[in-house]
């Protein structure tokens, strides 16, 4: 089966929670062992702990993707305790509104720290390791955004950083490939998530649901079989490439 992942090791950044908790799963669930990264180590933790009830082996690391030592000393714990690693999900992401006209260059720098700069370092950590053992998959997240400009959403940055992952993911897939490296990534559309469903969003997600021909938000099961794709043998002629799971609302 071309889809199994036994005996190859993974790691998740931004794996606390959300999308990249709903991937530490999938990618567990479909055998591999998996590193779960993330800038809060008590959510971590709490995946590494679902993980392991259900017999997967895997770990919790501290990590702020944004800093080089934090990536470098993910990496080194995970070499350390499993041997190399196979699998770098490269999840986590901020995301922030304001009118372009009032983004301060905080929230900026920020952003691109890290949605860019920390998809940078550990593609770079990661993608040494795999290119030395000629073998290695990348998956990033990106977003719908680094297509389109949802509407109505006041996300300058974030767009923009995201659209620099597409790039960053199409440069790199290109050019690690004949060494045995693909990188690819996933755009989701707008997942459902928790806070989603309170009383302040209500009118935006009306809006929302207008925009998507599907008829309804994206939900983490969507993304799961999508990940452990783009992580299994079965994609090995993919690379670069940009995986939109969106319900079709780019194409609206
Ligand atoms: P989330 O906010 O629910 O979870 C993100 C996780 O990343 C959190 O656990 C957080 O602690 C962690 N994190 C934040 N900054 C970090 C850092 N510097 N280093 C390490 N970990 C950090 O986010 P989500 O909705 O699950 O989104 C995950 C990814 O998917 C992001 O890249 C996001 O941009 C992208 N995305 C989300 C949606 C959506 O609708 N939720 C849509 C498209 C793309």
């Amino acid at each position: 089966d071309r889809l199994q992942l036994d005996g190859k090791v993974a790691y998740v950044t931004g794996g606390g929670q959300g999308i990249g908790r709903a991937f530490c799963h999938a990618l567990g669930e479909a055998g591999a062992k998996v590193a779960v990264a993330d800038l809060v180590l008590a959510k971590a933790e709490a995946v590494a702990c679902e993980l392991r009830l259900k017999g997967i082996k895997s770990i919790a690391i501290a990590a702020d993707v944004s800093r080089p030592e934090d990536v470098q000393r993910m990496l080194a714990t995970i070499v350390d305790k499993w041997g190399t690693v196979h699998i770098a999900c490269n999840n986590a992401g901020i995301n922030m509104n304001s009118p372009s006209e009032a983004t301060s260059l905080e929230e900026w720098d920020k952003t691109f720290n890290v949605n860019l700069r920390g998809l940078f370092l550990c593609c770079q950590a990661a993608g040494r390791i795999m290119l030395n053992q000629g073998y290695g998959k990348i998956i990033n997240t990106a977003s719908m955004a680094s297509l389109i400009v949802p509407h109505p959403q006041k996300q300058l940055a974030y767009n923009a950083s995201k659209a620099g992952v597409v790039k960053l993911t199409q440069t790199l897939g290109t050019e690690w490939i004949d060494r045995g490296v693909r990188v690819n990534c996933i755009s989701p559309g707008i997942v459902e998530t928790p806070l989603i469903h309170s009383e302040e969003l209500k009118p935006l997600v009306q809006c929302w649901l207008t925009d998507i021909p599907a008829g309804r938000l994206a939900r983490v099961t969507d993304l799961q079989a999508a990940v452990v794709y783009l992580a299994s043998e079965a994609s090995d002629y993919m690379t670069g490439h940009n995986l939109v799971i969106e319900g079709g609302q780019s194409l609206w």
